[in-house]
């Protein structure tokens, strides 16, 4: 058991206002015959001992496990689900119908129940997106005409809009298997730009930003054992970076969804601002990233380049790499935030 911290706050066994810890245990459920620990948080009334769960964390710890047991066994998890159904413009009864499985149970498996395996196969071959196209072409009563069609139309478009400086990305860098050095997530473009959107509304220092997509990342790695962008992070001299950043920015700026500024300092220094031109899809984030991502703006909004590059170079993730090397997202629960 580890203290957090301690605070004051209402017991609801005391009926009074007492010294409340945040604790955290590791607990251990039997997932499918393994077993499986992952840490707990409770608050502890200092006066009688009562705990209960933390109600700033707002799953049950079974949820924790399964996602864990997901994680472990590199299985989709609910957000996966539900983000690629929703950006694929399906309605859950639709889909289950084109899985040809009831919609209670995909409804279950988009709120965090545990998917069996064969659904998980059968899930996994129609996220593939020529698949997914065939299915619909195939199906039969489960859209009206002229929705099919309609869905027909933006699937094709959205496959010949995903531009081919973005396919060339995906190729050369978007390959890798769900692992830890991705944060059990593959590259997702959408969500890498508009968080660089997100966190560049203003203007903000590269070198900033770059700490910013790594503290959204790892922290929502640490809460939900998934990255939010599926970006890997190296270790440089200057802290942790997203790998191959530069060319991610570029893409932006060829985009015309950003712009660089150059910023002169009396010290000579020159800094790269990078700002937002078009707002950010917020849409395409679920809530967790998104109050992630708001949580990390909000922290670290008073801190410099060189004041989070200074916090990042404490993060233990960071200390027991070496230059060049990618910081793998297990680190995470250790981090320093
Ligand atoms: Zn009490």
């Amino acid at each position: 058991m580890k203290t957090i911290k301690t605070t004051r706050g209402l017991c609801t066994n005391c009926e009074k206002e007492s010294e409340v810890e945040l604790v955290v245990k590791k607990e251990t459920f039997n997932v499918r015959g393994e077993p499986i620990a992952v840490d707990v948080e409770y608050s502890r009334c200092k006066e009688c001992g009562d705990e209960v769960l933390n109600p700033a964390v707002n799953h049950d710890p079974f949820e924790l496990a399964y996602r864990e047991y997901r994680r472990k066994h590199a299985l989709l998890q609910p957000e996966e689900i539900t983000d690629w159904r929703k950006a694929h413009h399906l309605s859950q009864g639709e889909f289950a119908r084109l899985l040809g499985i009831g919609i209670a149970t995909l409804n279950r498996y988009e709120n965090g129940s545990l998917q069996n395996e064969s659904h998980e196969k059968l899930l996994r071959l129609a996220m593939d997106s020529s698949n997914l196209l065939k299915l619909i072409e195939k199906s039969e009563g489960i859209f009206s005409e002229s929705r099919k069609k309609k869905i027909l139309e933006t699937l094709r478009e959205s496959e010949e809009v995903s531009c081919s400086l973005d396919d060339t990305i995906m190729i050369t860098f978007g390959g890798a298997d769900r692992t830890n050095l991705n944060g059990f997530r593959k590259l997702d473009l959408s969500k890498l730009y508009n968080a660089v959107l997100f966190f560049s509304r203003g203007g903000v220092l590269k070198s900033k930003l770059n700490k910013l997509l790594f503290y959204a990342d790892f922290k929502h790695f640490k809460e939900y054992a998934l990255s939010i962008t599926g970006l890997q992070y190296a270790h440089l001299p200057y802290g942790p970076v997203p790998d191959n950043y530069a060319m991610y920015y570029a893409t932006l700026l060829s985009k015309g969804l950003v712009e660089f500024i150059e910023e002169f300092y009396p010290s000579g220094y020159v800094g790269e601002v990078i700002k937002t031109v078009k707002e950010p899809d917020l849409n395409v984030f679920t809530p967790s990233e998104l109050r992630i991502m708001a949580t990390v703006m909000e922290d670290f909004k008073g801190y410099n380049a060189s004041q989070i590059q200074e916090f990042s170079h404490k993060e233990k993730g960071y200390q027991q790499t070496h230059d060049g090397e990618i910081i793998p997202y297990t680190y995470a629960n250790e981090l320093n935030y």
